[in-house]
């Protein structure tokens, strides 16, 4: 299928690996040009260049987006963007009663607050050409609870109450907004969370892995690739309907109907 959005100009934050990697490649096969941000300056130069060899121009900007410095620098290189995917890494696991006031501090700014100022950077821009599309990656825990990662699920919250009603602001001048709510997918940040389980039980990360796999209904784990497809085609001109939602892609693992 053709995206309809070959020419245009993404910022994706924090995408040098994992999801936001997947969804800058994905929006690279489309024919869109990108700005990327991680803070590792070598992961991201290799991202950089395997995008470039897509045919797409790419600017790789280093620096924290969590920072109103990080922020500033990469929002200067992506002036004028067309589609915006907000990412940054996930609050660490731990217990409701061991964070102090500085840890709630750092998730709400990291996962709630920075892509919120991202969007009110970029959505102007947007307006004023009557068009533009938003992707937030947030997580399954928006709508599923994962006990241990508190600090995610209240940032996320925070976030997705505030693009619900954002959403239906900007939709009169053809700009959309949506969240993609990942479930367990194959990345570092999967692995680190599985090593940290791992050492509480007292078995291998590996084990851990296979079995949040084998208890998926697809009994494997998510890939990049197939949630960038997702996230291009949110950012894409047939997608123009979808409007303030919250795509769970888990492989079916939240046991719910609806
Ligand atoms: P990942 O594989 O660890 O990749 C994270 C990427 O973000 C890296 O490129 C990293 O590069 C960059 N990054 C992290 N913090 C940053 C910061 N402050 N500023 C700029 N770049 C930053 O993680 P992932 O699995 O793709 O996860 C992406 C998001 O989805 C996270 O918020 C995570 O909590 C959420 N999520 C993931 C899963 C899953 O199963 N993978 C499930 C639910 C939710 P640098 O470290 O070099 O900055």
């Amino acid at each position: 299928m053709d995206l309809g959005i070959r020419g245009k100009r993404a910022l994706v934050t924090a995408a040098s690996k994992g999801l936001g990697r997947g969804c800058a490649m994905a929006l690279a096969e489309a024919g869109v040009d990108l700005v990327i941000n991680a803070r590792g300056g070598e992961a991201l130069a290799a991202a950089a260049a395997d995008l470039r060899a897509m045919g797409v121009q790419v600017t790789a900007v280093a620096g924290d987006i969590t920072t109103e410095a990080g922020r500033a620098a990469v929002l200067a290189a992506a002036e004028g963007v067309d589609i915006l995917v907000t990412n940054a890494g996930g609050p660490p696991p731990g217990l409701w009663s061991q964070w102090a006031r500085a840890d709630f501090q750092a998730a709400i700014e990291a996962n709630m607050l920075t892509p919120i100022f991202l969007m009110q950077a970029v959505l102007p821009g947007m307006i004023g050409k009557g068009w533009g599309r938003v992707v937030n990656i947030t997580s399954q825990s928006v709508k599923s609870p994962v006990p241990v990662l508190g600090l995610s699920n209240m940032a996320r919250a925070g976030l997705t109450g505030f693009v619900g009603g954002t959403s239906r602001q900007v939709a009169p001048h053809g700009v959309t907004i949506n969240n993609l709510l990942p479930g367990n997918h194959a990345t570092d940040r999967a692995t680190m969370l599985n090593s940290a389980e791992a050492a509480k039980r007292g078995v291998t990360a590996a084990q851990v892995a296979a079995e949040h796999a084998g208890t998926n209904p697809t009994r494997r784990a998510g890939t990049p690739a197939e949630f960038g497809a997702m996230c291009a085609f949110l950012c894409s001109t047939h997608a123009g309907f979808i409007v303030g939602q919250n795509i769970l892609l888990d492989g079916g693992a939240g046991n719910a109907t609806l």
